[in-house]
């Protein structure tokens, strides 16, 4: 593939697993960061042809990838600039959970190209903390995003789950508040969702925990909706939530189509045609070949025609800037736009609202049906 403008690496390391999380991870007391050093190194030597590779955005997500430590990430950086050049003003974003935080690492990774942390916050809730088993407390993220400040990041985002259990009585609105009160530039939502094979699946099964009803879910989605935009955040993609100016440009390349790259156990890549291609997940199989010389590649795609439409209407849906309509579709979602889901501009763009977003999956089905036939 030509060489894109965007590359994420993922760094798969966790201190241990939350009882939600699905994600390919490798948990580690110890990270063994030279290891996975001479990995990406080793992987950016096999896959991608040398030559003048510029980049506008560089995304470090995991796992937790604040977990190579400020040396590590420092580390990280310097190989990664052996082989790119980040264009003036590039997007670095680095994926921080609020136990790796301080005044000192944050000063090393900005020093070594940081610009944007991500913040796994969730909750400032410690029982709600306790239960999801992350490693931090409410005081901890609060000291973290001092600690960014401190040492000068501006552009700091902050995660938040909703749609908990009942039964932990967490106060959503109070979660929201204490996020506005540290004036973040950028915060991304994430519904619970109950995912296999993870400790909150056999909680479920066993008794233990049960979903919360529809209904909150929608409630807490659009109680975020309000407060957030009130509070002057643009609500710009079905889940984030933006200053603007602030709007994630690496993620916004994701759903404007846009080629990228990935490098790291499980990283997925786009050439923005049609190809798809992802790295086998688990870490140590992701070593294992690149110490033998071999591709971490565990499959790819090529994109049906159907897939493409598919692709193209759910993109379009999930962003504020909507999707251009063909001739007779504004009739066809006319009962949409009657229901307040969204609304079609001048010039023929479906821009859902929060409530279409609720429903995305489903209108976004229903169009691409009515593409393909
Ligand atoms: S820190 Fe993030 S990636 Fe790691 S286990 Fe928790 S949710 Fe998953």
């Amino acid at each position: 593939m030509n060489l894109p403008r965007h590359l994420y690496v993922h760094v798969p390391f966790c201190a241990r697993r939350c009882a939600y999380c699905d994600f390919s991870i490798a948990v580690r007391a110890n990270v063994p960061v030279d290891e996975y050093l001479r990995g990406v190194r080793a992987e950016l030597a096999m896959r991608f042809a040398s030559g003048d590779w510029e980049l506008s955005t560089l995304y470090f997500g995991g796992g937790t990838p604040s977990r190579l430590g400020a040396d590590g990430v420092a580390r990280l950086m310097q190989l990664l600039r052996e082989r790119v050049r980040l264009e003036p003003g590039a997007e670095v974003t680095l994926e921080a959970n609020p136990e790796d935080v301080s005044v000192d690492a944050v000063r090393a990774w900005r020093e070594a190209g940081i610009t944007r942390v991500s913040l796994g916050v969730q909750s400032f809730d410690d029982a709600v903390l306790r239960w999801m088993h992350r490693v931090h407390d409410a005081d901890a993220a609060l000291r973290a995003v001092d600690a960014v400040r401190a040492a000068g990041i501006d552009d700091l985002s902050l995660d938040l789950i909703f749609a908990l259990p009942e039964a932990l009585r967490r106060r959503w609105p109070h979660d929201l508040e204490r996020a506005l009160s540290l004036a973040p530039t950028h915060v991304s939502l994430y519904g619970l969702t109950v995912e296999p094979h993870t400790p909150l699946a056999r909680w479920r099964e066993r008794g233990e925990a049960e979903e919360p009803p529809e209904e909150r879910y929608e409630a807490e989605y659009l109680l975020a909706h309000r407060l957030l935009t009130a509070a002057g955040f643009d609500h710009y993609e079905v889940s984030n939530f933006g200053r603007p100016g602030r709007h994630a440009r690496h993620n916004s390349a994701y759903w404007t189509g846009a080629a990228y790259a990935g490098v790291g156990p499980s990283a997925h890549e786009f050439d923005g045609l049609a190809r798809r291609r992802w790295n086998v997940a688990p870490y140590a199989e992701w070593v294992r070949r690149l110490d033998q010389g071999r591709d971490p590649e565990a499959g790819q795609e090529e994109l049906s025609e159907e897939s493409r439409i598919a692709e193209q209407v759910y993109l379009g849906l999930r962003t504020s800037r909507g999707l251009q309509l063909a001739p007779g579709e504004a009739d066809r979602v006319r009962p949409w736009v009657e229901s307040g889901w969204g609304i079609v501009d001048a010039n023929g763009r479906l821009e859902l609202s929060a409530r279409g977003w609720l429903r995305l999956d489903s209108l976004a089905q229903h169009l691409t049906i009515l593409r393909s036939h």
